[in-house]
């Protein structure tokens, strides 16, 4: 087999074989079922390799064994811990490049993004390092004398996490590295659409954590579908599931966590917009549609899917855009001349035709119309057009994510309707205004602006910062992660009162004498 790309010898850096055992505590690799899951690549078709499912009977020996690490990795010293995803860290850098490539070329987005992928693994084991010695808790003045009031953080126990397709190893470490300071040990099932990236994450991991006497079962891997996700939401000795993918999956993990009164973080789908007034400057808002249209072929949780624009500039932008799209080069992502890649399988394909039927169904016109590429460099089948429409907001398409990338045009004429227009959606992840006008860009800031998670100035949609808390609100799930204080969703708080005086007063000076 031809490999232009040195896919092998990144593969062969990485540890991973043709065959790779699923589940994994530590160092220790669990045999399971027979059964297997087959990598294939969306840029070319081929074969990656093959990883074992696993079943029930792994997930037990795996949570069992996560328990029995957890007693002791809670009891280390936090900045110890941060040493150690330091180290990780550390690792990370030593295989950007090779881990960077197999994201590549199993998830099918640009070398380039690939390497930006681990690149915010990297900045978030930075991050957590520094928070390991900054898991602050407040102190309170008590109203009784001679007593003490303070508040503190512990960790929380098992934090499962559910990753999506699109970006398989980031948002995994966005948990895992807060999750290990803050004294937690972490069960992972990447999404079944790219095992390999998570198989090569824990051989990483794993010989770290062996390195410093730590015990298995601090980072767990499991190898599933949605079954071994349901085992989690379901199981109360994982205190917290933070789960990423679409919002028909949360609403089932956000219900069967609930159920059992466990904790959540959701991050589903996004339905992102940029609204660009008549003040916008036009060469940063042409550049930020486009990255958000089109990087990772719209397979972006964050992916700009609707452009609402101010009637007076509406047609130059249009035109100009157009001109864009079709300078694009869609090929295989390893290839750096390449703008676009491929969706991530066949399904995908289908729900990108689908959109497009619905969306002319509607009324849809189309500015440039979408398809599906054949013949050499495009038999993965996987390959399709970046597509713009102009549309309504209020069509049911407009409404729905598709995970694809395809760009609705909407026409407005004043900014409060845009704004509406912008918030008319199910979603609330990210947003955008492009404008120099500064009542333009605080208006859309305000309490009575973007009701998004992440609400931008002259800037795309997509492409946060790790320094941020990212997440989104309405069936975007509410969850947040990554920077800011999202650490707090992996702990637990616990107020203490310590009475040092002779007596033993009351709170709201309830009196109880005998
Ligand atoms: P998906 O919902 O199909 O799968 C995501 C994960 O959930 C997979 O690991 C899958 O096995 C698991 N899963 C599916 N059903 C489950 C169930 N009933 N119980 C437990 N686990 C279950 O999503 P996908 O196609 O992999 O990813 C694309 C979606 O993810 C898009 O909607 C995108 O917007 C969203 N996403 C959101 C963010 C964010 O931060 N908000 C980030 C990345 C992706």
């Amino acid at each position: 087999m031809q490999d232009p790309f040195g896919i092998s010898e990144s593969l062969k850096h990485l540890g991973i074989k043709q065959e790779n055992l699923g589940s994994s505590t530590g160092v220790n690799w669990l045999k399971s079922s027979e059964s297997y899951l087959y990598s294939l690549s969306p840029a070319d078709g081929q074969l990656i390799a093959k990883v074992q499912l696993s079943d029930a009977d792994a997930y037990e020996s795996i949570i069992s064994q996560a328990q029995i690490a957890f007693e002791k990795w809670r009891l280390v010293p936090a900045p110890q811990r941060g040493e150690i995803v330091r180290e990780i860290g550390n690792a990370l850098r030593e295989v950007k490049s090779d881990l960077g490539k197999l994201v590549s070329y199993e998830m099918g987005k640009s070398y380039q993004e690939g390497l930006g992928e681990v690149q915010e693994m990297i900045d978030i084991c930075d991050f957590a390092v520094g928070l390991s010695r900054q898991l602050y808790g407040l102190t309170m003045h008590s109203e009784r004398p001679g007593h003490r009031m303070y508040e503190q953080w512990h960790p929380l126990g098992i934090v499962g996490i559910i990753s999506a397709f699109n970006f398989p190893v980031a948002v995994w470490s966005w948990n895992a590295a807060l999750a290990w300071v803050c004294g937690d040990v972490c069960l992972w099932k990447p999404s079944e659409k790219a095992p390999l990236s998570g198989v090569a994450c824990q051989l990483i991991v794993g010989k770290i954590f062996a390195k410093h006497g730590m015990p298995e079962g601090i980072s767990n891997l499991i190898i599933g579908d949605y079954k071994i996700g349901e085992l989690m939401s379901h199981d109360p000795r994982v205190p917290l599931v933070s789960a990423t993918g679409s919002t028909r999956m949360g609403k089932l993990v956000g219900k069967a966590v609930g159920e059992r009164l466990g904790r959540s973080l959701l991050e589903l789908g996004g339905n992102n917009a940029i609204i660009i007034t008549e003040n916008a400057d036009l060469d940063i808002a042409i550049r930020g549609a486009l990255f958000g249209a089109v990087g990772t072929a719209g397979q972006r949780c964050t992916t700009t899917r609707r452009l609402i624009v101010q009637e007076n500039v509406y047609e130059e932008v249009k035109s100009r855009l157009a001109g864009a799209f079709s300078k694009l080069v869609i090929g295989n992502p390893l290839d750096e001349k390449n703008h676009v890649g491929p969706l991530i399988d066949q399904d995908a394909v289908k729900g990108y035709l689908t959109a497009i039927d619905k969306v002319k169904a509607e009324g849809g016109k189309a500015v440039v119309d979408g398809g599906v590429l054949s013949g050499e460099g495009f038999e993965s089948g996987c390959y399709v057009k970046p597509a713009i429409f102009e549309a309504e907001n209020h069509f049911e398409i407009v409404q729905h994510e598709t995970f694809a990338p395809i760009l609705y045009l909407i026409k407005y004429k004043t900014l409060p309707e845009a704004i509406a227009l912008q918030n008319s959606v199910p979603q609330g992840l990210s947003s955008a205004i492009m404008t120099m006008n500064m009542r333009e860009a605080e208006a859309f800031l305000s309490a009575a602006g973007s009701d998004c998670g992440i609400a931008n100035v002259n800037i795309g949609t997509s492409g946060a910062e790790i320094g941020g808390a990212f997440g989104g609100e309405k069936e975007t799930g509410g969850g947040r992660e990554s920077g800011s204080d999202a650490w707090k969703a992996y702990m637990r708080r616990q107020t203490n009162t310590i009475n040092y005086s002779t007596s033993l007063p009351l709170a709201q000076g309830i009196k109880f004498d005998i």
